[in-house]
């Protein structure tokens, strides 16, 4: 279904790219997702003819017919990840064949046809090679890639689509949080549930994200930075963020968090983090961890720290989580000495500061 292993990209760069003093200009002070670069990867998939037409060219807009089917039935899924400039210059990306497979994964949920690998890869590198002078020179600073797929058929009946279309997007990025590395307040969404058993909320599909909103708004209305979700069954167990895996430091050494049951998405910060966390001798637990639980223990003193984890936020502490029944804090509400220790360590390995004796970090 997927013959693409070796695609011709026909690499065609914008005749109008920014201008030096813009795109300086717009780089020191970039946020997140507003900024985008000059250029953008597509690659055609049609039933039968499978990957074709593979192309980098300047970045526009997209026409696309009313009827494709993306815009009624939601077949989309997509990445995110980041690509750095190291200490001694190169650019980097961070464990890309994890997103690359993770993507494979998304689209089998999503009956659509799986990108090989090798296509992905040969995406973002050439992506970031063109845009190799859209790294934001800001603490912090990245370039965010947005791999995306789509059902471009032009058809409106219910069945998985026999065309996509798959791009990729750039994206300077600043810190995600404003707040930089200090806690963040989270609201438990009793609600509204994320996902369910034999759902969807394994994959990176957009459709989670349109669900998830409703339940982000609430908690910026209850003055929070963000929602943190719990099981549809029980509305007991805690699941993951909007957008974050989450992390609960006990006392006595052990790291918990909630396992990969189909319902939260395998983020490749979690994998690397309970990694790490191993390495310092922690004794990493994933299993369910109840709400109440967690109130009780971080009243009791036996939680000592919570932080959230992800590509865009790496390591952020979890300081206040808000319920209708009530407030809880976690610690002193700052930064936990763990989570600053974990979010250093992954942070080094990321931009080349120490050795990667992992093999996480592909230089370009
Ligand atoms: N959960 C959800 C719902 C997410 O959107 C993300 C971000 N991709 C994560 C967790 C963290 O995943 P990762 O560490 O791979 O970025």
């Amino acid at each position: 279904m997927a013959r693409a292993e070796n695609l011709e990209f026909l690499i065609e760069k914008s005749d109008s790219p920014t201008s030096v003093e813009a795109r300086q200009a717009q780089l020191a002070d970039p946020g997140f997702g507003t900024l985008f670069t000059d250029h953008m990867v597509m690659i055609k998939y049609r039933e039968g003819q499978g990957w074709h037409d593979a192309r980098l060219q300047k970045r526009e807009p997209i026409a696309m017919d009313p009827a494709s089917s993306v815009l009624h039935y939601a077949q989309e899924i997509f990445e995110g990840m980041k690509a750095y400039r190291l200490a001694d210059g190169t650019t980097a990306l961070f464990r890309p064949e994890e997103n690359a497979r993770r993507f494979q994964a998304s689209a089998r949920r999503m009956a659509m046809p799986e990108l090989p690998v090798s296509t992905f890869m040969q995406s973002i590198e050439l992506l970031v090679d063109v845009e190799r002078d859209w790294f934001p020179p800001v603490d912090g600073g990245s370039l965010y890639l947005r791999p995306f797929m789509f059902a471009s058929e032009v058809f409106l009946g219910v069945r998985p689509a026999k065309e996509y279309l798959y791009m990729v997007i750039a994206s300077p990025a600043g810190a995600y949080f404003k707040s930089g590395a200090s806690a963040v307040s989270i609201w438990v969404s009793t609600d509204y549930s994320r996902a369910a058993t034999g759902g969807t909320g394994a994959a990176k599909c957009g459709g989670n994200y349109a669900a998830s909103l409703v339940a982000q708004a609430e908690a910026i209305e209850r003055d929070c930075d963000q929602v943190v979700f719990l099981d549809a069954a029980e509305h007991r167990w805690v699941e993951e963020l909007g957008g974050m895996n989450v992390f609960f430091v006990m006392d006595d050494g052990r790291l918990i968090t909630p396992p990969l049951s189909g319902t939260i998405l395998p983020g490749i910060t979690r994998e690397s983090i309970m990694m790490l966390a191993r390495e310092e001798g922690l004794t990493v637990e994933e299993r369910p961890y109840a709400i109440d639980q967690w109130e009780a223990d971080a009243n009791s003193g036996k939680l000592i720290e919570s932080f959230a984890c992800g590509t865009a936020a790496v390591v952020t502490p979890i300081g206040t989580v808000k319920s209708e029944k009530g407030d809880f804090t976690i610690g002193s509400g700052g930064p936990g000495q763990l989570t600053g220790k974990l979010r250093a360590r992954l942070a080094d390995i990321q931009r080349g500061v120490v050795e990667d004796k992992h093999g996480w970090v592909k230089r370009l």
